[in-house]
């Protein structure tokens, strides 16, 4: 018989997928890695698994303990499913400007939901930072794993996606892009990748309202940086641990809506049916490939999440529309026609 023990066994080994119409016109071979084939639906399963077993080595975790943790989602659900496995309990802190869905899901497998403001510093005592970091004090063998500041994030992408890459490359690939939240994803990946092959170039993705590019360009940790924006699990007002710039050759910025715009063309144009920070992947990386590859050059983009998650927001046209998103239609559809 051939079946796996638990579902988490099945995290990793995810596709890699060409892209065809979205990248039409570039040179080179444009790969997607397509990390919704994860059981929880995201890259981050990878570094829920890593997080908890090197916390289980170290002691800091024992049985019946409890999972804290502050988590856009994703992170979430790859804790929710590793604590399943290993008879943990979960609670979460979520910033509330998250979708809805991503709240149901993580309730759906069991874990406790605690939801804060979106627009407060991280070190005010209601952000979602502060409010696990207090739980974690307050609540007896809990872990907080933080995966901002836990190596363990970087080092699940060193072990894991740097070497899929590599092999389902063959080694032909030249450059690699990711969007960057933790940085745990292209640190830990760029790392094994140019360990392999030094001139293999790496682009980050950043969002408008956050501080990664301007540090790397300048070094300057700019306050005047950070804004509101709507794009989840990019972008940061705070610099992780996880993010090694000397890993990061360049980083290119996205808009809200122009990551938006391109998560739905993943979708109806590559049936990519993928998360919103998977248009600011793909639209930063294809930008930097329409000006710097050539023929022969294999760029690999990771789309990190699934689309269920944002079915209210960029694939729903009445929030595409009131956000100026997407221009009003100049085709007839078949609901006009039969009326
Ligand atoms: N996209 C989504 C949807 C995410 O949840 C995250 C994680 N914050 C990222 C991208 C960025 O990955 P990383 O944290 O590894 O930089």
């Amino acid at each position: 018989m051939n079946y796996y023990n638990h579902i988490v066994e099945t995290i990793g080994n995810t596709p890699l997928v060409k892209l065809n119409k979205v990248s039409a016109g570039i040179k080179g071979t444009i790969l997607v890695k397509v990390e919704y084939m994860n059981p929880g639906n995201s890259v981050k399963d990878r570094i829920a698994l890593k997080m908890i077993e090197d916390a289980e080595k170290e002691g800091l975790l024992k049985p019946g303990g409890t999972i804290i943790e502050g988590t856009s989602g994703n992170t979430g659900m790859g804790l929710a499913l590793v604590a399943i496995a290993k008879g943990y309990r979960c609670i979460f802190t979520m910033a509330d400007k998250q979708s809805q869905e991503k709240i149901d899901i993580l309730r759906a497998v069991g874990a406790e939901v605690v939801v804060c403001p979106t627009n407060v510093e991280p070190d005010d005592p209601r952000s979602y930072y502060s409010v696990a970091k207090k739980l974690n004090k307050e609540i007896p063998n809990s872990l907080y794993p933080n995966q901002y500041d836990n190596l363990s994030n970087y080092k699940a992408h060193y072990e894991s996606t740097g070497p899929e890459i590599w092999k389902d490359t063959a080694g032909k690939i030249t450059h690699y892009a990711a969007g960057v939240g933790t940085g745990g994803t292209i640190s830990g990946t760029s790392k094994y990748l140019k360990e392999q092959k030094a001139d293999i170039v790496t682009v980050g993705i950043d969002t408008y309202g956050s501080v990664f590019k301007k540090y790397k360009e300048t070094g300057i940790f700019d306050p005047n940086e950070v804004y509101p924006y709507l794009t989840e699990g990019i972008g940061e007002d705070i610099l992780p641990k996880n993010v090694d710039f000397s890993t990061i050759d360049h980083f290119v910025k996205v808009t809200d809506k122009d990551a938006a715009i391109m998560t739905r063309r993943l979708a109806r144009e590559e049936g990519l049916f993928v998360g919103w920070s998977c248009g600011s992947a793909a639209y930063g990386a294809l930008e930097y490939a329409k000006e710097h590859l050539k023929d022969g050059d294999v760029m690999v983009i990771i789309l990190p999440d699934h689309g269920t998650r944002y079915l209210g927001k960029v694939y729903n046209d009445a929030w595409m529309r009131n956000h100026g998103f997407l221009e009003e239609r100049t085709f007839a559809t078949a609901r006009d026609i039969i009326k």
